[in-house]
């Protein structure tokens, strides 16, 4: 039984700085498997081997489109010797890419072929098709198909496997699922500038308008977050497999303080501003429990490598270059994607295989 959408009404509110997703952190057990998975499977571009700055035993990896813009980025914590996370509310539930409206066929066809489980096609929404999945470890997927994907042709990885007029387009949305809607909902519009534009059953969808998305150097979309109220369900364990946070992005640093002191106001927790090096970070939690992070378009990931060398060996900030030899023995060894055309042919013909 479908229950009808609900169209809101959004008004007009001041836009806080505040433009969509920048980038969302989940958690594998397993660094090969999870390469394998988003770079082979989903055509993602492998945008980073880095390790984690809090942490830097452990290995942080990097997808999005071919430079990694804001609003196409997902990363990894590799923590191998955690629990899986169990499903439950106070946690982001599903992770959205977008893809074209015509390519739900295809996409299909090679969940097939690569043996992924998957659910749907089905409509949300008035405009959208969507096709639930899931990563090896357990984290929920979505392939998104909606008309927004034109916008969005510019930055796609071209030398990945997936044909262009296929690939994912970056985020489409988030899904949060809460035991509540309403306090979330008043960070998410009074703080972050969303409005909140429709309802379907338990979903409320909160979104940033599009005319100010334009305003940000060409970088609209991925600027949807789905609320899920779930008032009985368990409280989710954040494990292998989850999404540890989630980020939305700001254009300047100048911006993010503003933010920062916005949402201290409203009394919230925040971290002072730290330098993840491929962007600046505030963290807080909001009301449900989902750690939220503001993080600057600025520098991006071209700051240490040229863009045709994303991805293709170990990168350190420089206050971790002095530890490279240990790191680089105690880190386990994983096999990079290959990020060139030229280097797939090279690979063909060695391997004497078409592939
Ligand atoms: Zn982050």
């Amino acid at each position: 039984m479908k229950a009808a959408a609900r169209k809101m009404s959004n008004g007009s509110p001041a836009n806080k700085g505040v433009f969509g997703i920048h980038h969302v952190t989940a958690i594998t057990g397993d660094p090969q498997r999870n390469i394998e998975f988003y770079a082979n499977n989903l055509g993602l571009r492998f945008v980073k081997l880095t390790v984690n700055q809090d942490d830097p035993t452990s290995y942080h990896l990097y997808y999005g489109d071919e430079v990694g813009h804001p609003g196409t980025i997902l990363t990894f914590f590799n923590w191998p010797n955690i629990s899986k996370g169990q499903r439950g509310r106070s946690e982001v539930a599903a992770v959205s890419f977008l893809i074209p409206e015509n390519s739900i066929r295809y996409w299909i066809d090679r969940f097939k072929e690569k043996r992924i489980e998957f659910r749907g096609p089905y409509k949300r929404f008035e405009n959208e098709q969507v096709i639930t999945f899931n990563d090896p470890e357990g984290l929920e997927l979505e392939l998104a198909a909606h008309k927004s994907s034109k916008n969005r042709d510019a930055s796609v990885w071209k030398e990945g496997p997936i044909p262009i007029e296929h690939a994912i387009r970056g985020f489409y949305s988030v899904t949060l699922s809460e035991g509540g809607y309403e306090r979330t909902a008043s960070v998410l519009i009074d703080e972050l500038g969303f409005v909140s534009t429709q309802q379907d059953g338990s979903r409320f969808r909160y979104e940033i308008p599009r005319e100010y998305a334009r305003e940000e150097e060409n970088i609209g979309g991925a600027s949807i977050v789905d609320v899920l109220c779930l008032p009985y369900t368990q409280q989710a364990i954040i494990g292998i497999g989850s999404v540890h946070h989630v980020a939305y992005r700001t254009p300047s640093d100048k911006q993010q303080q503003v933010l920062r002191q916005s949402i201290v106001r409203a009394g919230l927790n925040a971290t002072p501003v730290i330098d993840r090096f491929y962007f600046h970070s505030v963290y807080f939690q909001e009301p449900g429990g989902i750690l939220f992070e503001i993080a600057t378009n600025p520098p991006g990931f071209t700051i240490d490598e040229k863009a045709e060398e994303l991805g293709t060996h170990l990168v350190l900030p420089p206050w971790l270059e002095p530890d490279r030899k240990y790191l680089e023995k105690v880190l386990p060894k994983v096999n990079l994607p290959s990020s060139s055309k030229t280097a797939k042919v090279a690979t063909r013909k060695e391997n004497g295989i078409n592939q």
